[in-house]
């Protein structure tokens, strides 16, 4: 079973590949990856710890690409390389920010027909989007996503990496301020259910402190006062080696740390879901 599909995590000839299947230590499953942007990374962030290569290729995105990729994996790949692998969920993520496609909302409708045609492989899968978030600052990406969310029951992991302006900035490489990404992560919540996503890292040799937990504490609990609908926060580190080596991944201990201090300054919060460099560390409450 571990062919080189498996154990490479490829992205098919040059990295091209639109359809990408992951063996997820989140899960223990198989993410189904769904990449918009094969041929360069698009991104309105340029986060320190991005693993997403700055390669080009004269690859390009196109629906009937994707439609045959996707028929070509639940006709073939699948059942070549992964018939024992649960199918958990078909993420939309790839090289880049997904809501800067244009292409975003008809890719989605396409997966979630596969997932309906292929419901015996697929069928209890989850539709996940991964974004920075920054979709939520645009009403028409919020309508699309909603859309989704209402109809297939799509499920949005939103990145939120620090409570501070200056370790949001230091990590996003971004001029976006953080207030506006709050904001815009608490009008969409409001109404539609979201999975909060925040990268736990050394910077320069330091880790998270006291400040940084207290501000992210404060955030999330502003957010759940305006009744956001945060089902879950997940903490996580760095898996693979980053670009820039000023990132460094935290130890366990010092995931489960930083949990800690946040299940301190919240009552009644969502699941906090922790994953070290090895995957899922466990399952806490804040
Ligand atoms: S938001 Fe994602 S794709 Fe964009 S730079 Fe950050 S990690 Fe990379």
């Amino acid at each position: 079973m571990f062919s080189e599909e498996i154990v490479n995590h490829k992205r098919g000839k040059d990295g091209a590949s639109l359809v990408y299947p992951v063996f997820s230590r989140r899960s223990g499953g198989l993410s189904l990856g769904i990449n918009l942007f094969p041929d360069r990374k698009r991104c309105n962030f340029d986060c320190l710890y991005c693993e997403v290569a700055k390669t080009v290729s004269c690859a390009t995105f196109d629906l009937r690409h994707l439609d045959c990729a996707l028929e070509d994996f639940f006709e073939r790949r699948y059942h070549e390389y992964w018939a024992a692998v649960p199918i958990m969920d078909i993420c939309i993520s790839g090289d880049g920010e997904p809501t800067l496609s244009p292409h975003l909302e008809k890719a989605l409708e396409l997966c979630a027909d596969y997932r309906r045609r292929y419901a015996r492989m697929a069928g209890s899968s989850e539709l996940v989007l991964i974004t920075n978030s920054t979709g939520f600052l645009d009403q028409h990406v919020s309508a699309l996503l909603t859309r989704s969310v209402e109809a297939e029951g799509l499920k949005i992991w939103a990145k939120l990496d620090s409570g501070t302006q200056e370790g949001f900035s230091a990590l996003s490489r971004s001029d976006y301020r953080l207030e506006d990404m709050v904001d815009g992560i608490g009008r969409f919540a409001l109404k539609q259910p979201i999975i909060l996503q925040t990268m736990l890292c050394r910077l320069n040799g330091r880790a998270p402190g006291e400040k940084e937990v207290a501000a992210y504490a404060a955030i999330l609990r502003a957010l759940l006062s305006r009744k956001a609908k945060i089902e879950a926060v997940q903490l996580y580190t760095v898996a693979r080696p980053p670009a820039d080596p000023v990132v460094q991944a935290l130890s366990d201990v010092e995931i489960l740390e930083y949990a800690a201090r946040l299940s301190t300054r919240i009552e009644d919060g969502p699941p906090v879901l922790l994953f070290g460099r090895d995957g899922a560390i466990r399952a806490a409450r804040t």
